[in-house]
C-alpha cells in the first residue's frame, strides 16, 4: 500500500497563514513590526535562494526583512561589527547568518556572536542548553518544523522509537533534544544514527518514525524501513538522473531529491514527506514563527518563555 503523503507545502501554507494574523495582531496592539536581519557573505547559490526564499516569506508575513549582502572577503571583524551593531539594535528582533559561511571566517564565533535574545536560529549555546533542559526561548526551525508537521498530522510520538539519522547541530542533535523531552509532542525514546553506526539498517528498521537529516542522496531504501513506519526526510541533494528527452532519448536531467529512495520506500511506510515539498517549506515557517515571538519577547508583553 502506497503511503500517505504529509504535505509540508500546504502546512507551511497554514500556518504561515496563522503567523500573518498573530503579526497584524500585535502590530495593531503594539505598533512593533517584527524585523529579521539576514546576514549573507558571499556568492553560494543555494544560499542566494534559501535568503531570499527568507526574505519574500517575511514580507509575505508582514514582517520588516533587511537584507545584509557582504563580500565573500569578509574578514570576522567586520562581520562581528556587524552584529553587534544589530544587538544593540532595538527595531530588530531577529539575526540570522546565512551558513555556510566563506572558508577564513571562525563561524562559531560569529554563531556566539549574536543576542542569544536575537538568535532566532536557537544555535547559541545559552538557547541549545536552554532547550536541553526543556525550557526552550526558541526552538531550532528544522526540528521545530518536523516535530509541528508530527503534531498537525495527529502522529503520536509518545512512547514510540524514533530513529534519527544524523547528528548535525543544525537537525540531528536537536531534534532529538526536542522529542526526548519529558511533555508535551515528545516523550519518544530516540536513537540517534551517524556515519560510525554498525549496522545501520538493524537501528532503523526499528524505527516507529525515522527521520533522515545526512546529506547522501536517496540513501535510505525499504529494506531499511519497518513496514508503517512514518518517514521523514530532511535532506537536499542536487543530483543528475536519467531521463528521456522529447525525442524519446536518453538525457540527464538535475532534479532535487531526499535522502530517502522515495519510490521504494512509500510502498513500505505508512506516511512520508516528499522532497521537495517536504520539511523545506516549514523551515522558513518557524523561523518566521520564532521572529515574532522574539518581537513579542522584546516588547516586554509575554512572559519569557512562549512556549
Ligand atoms: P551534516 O552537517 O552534513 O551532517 C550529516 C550527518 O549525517 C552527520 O552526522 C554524518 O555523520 C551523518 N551521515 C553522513 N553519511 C552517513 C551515512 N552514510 N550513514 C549514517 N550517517 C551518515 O548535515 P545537515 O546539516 O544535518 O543536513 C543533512 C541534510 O539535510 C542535507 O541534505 C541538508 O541539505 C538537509 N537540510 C535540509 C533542511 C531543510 O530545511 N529541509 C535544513 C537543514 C538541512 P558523522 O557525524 O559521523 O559525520
Amino acid at each position: 500500500m502506497s503511503a500517505k503523503i504529509l504535505d509540508g507545502k500546504q502546512l507551511a501554507e497554514t500556518i504561515r497563514t496563522e503567523i500573518g494574523n498573530e503579526v497584524a495582531e500585535f502590530v495593531a496592539k503594539t505598533g512593533i513590526k517584527p524585523a529579521l536581519a539576514v546576514i549573507l557573505v558571499g556568492e553560494n547559490p543555494a544560499s542566494q535562494v534559501y535568503v531570499r526564499n527568507k526574505e519574500a516569506a517575511c514580507c509575505k508575513a508582514g514582517m520588516e526583512s533587511l537584507m545584509f549582502r557582504l563580500p565573500s572577503e569578509t574578514s570576522t571583524n567586520d562581520l562581528l561589527a556587524l552584529i553587534d551593531k544589530l544587538n544593540a539594535d532595538s527595531s530588530v528582533h531577529g539575526i540570522l547568518v546565512q551558513l555556510p559561511l566563506p572558508k577564513g571566517i571562525d563561524e562559531k564565533q560569529i554563531l556566539d556572536s549574536i543576542d542569544p535574545s536575537k538568535d532566532v536560529d536557537a544555535f547559541h549555546p545559552e538557547n541549545v542548553g536552554l532547550i536541553s533542559q526543556g525550557r526552550p526561548r526558541f526552538l531550532p526551525c528544522t526540528p521545530y518544523g518536523i516535530q509541528q508537521l508530527l503534531v498537525r498530522y495527529q502522529i503520536e510520538t509518545a512512547g514510540k522509537h524514533i530513529v534519527i539519522l544524523g547528528r548535525s547541530d543544525i537537525v540531528g542533535k536537536p531534534m532529538a533534544l526536542l522529542l526526548v523531552q519529558k511533555g508535551k509532542d515528545a516523550n519518544a525514546t530516540v536513537t540517534i544514527c551517524h556515519s560510525r553506526t554498525a549496522d545501520l539498517p538493524s537501528i532503523t528498521r526499528l524505527a516507529d518514525i525515522l527521520i533522515v537529516a545526512i546529506g547522501q542522496a536517496e540513501f535510505v531504501t525499504a529494506d531499511m524501513v519497518k513496514e508503517g513506519a512514518v518517514v521523514i526526510d530532511v535532506g537536499m541533494n542536487r543530483i543528475e538522473k536519467e531521463s528521456l528527452d522529447e525525442h524519446n532519448q536518453p538525457c540527464l536531467v538535475k532534479k532535487l531529491v531526499g535522502d530517502v529512495d522515495f519510490n521504494s520506500v512509500k510502498e513500505v511506510a505508512s506516511a512520508i514527506t516528499p522532497v521537495p515539498g517536504g520539511v523545506g517549506p516549514l523551515t522558513v515557517t518557524m523561523l518566521l514563527l520564532n521572529t515574532l515571538r522574539s518581537a513579542k519577547q522584546h516588547s516586554g508583553k509575554v512572559n519569557y518563555s512562549v512556549f
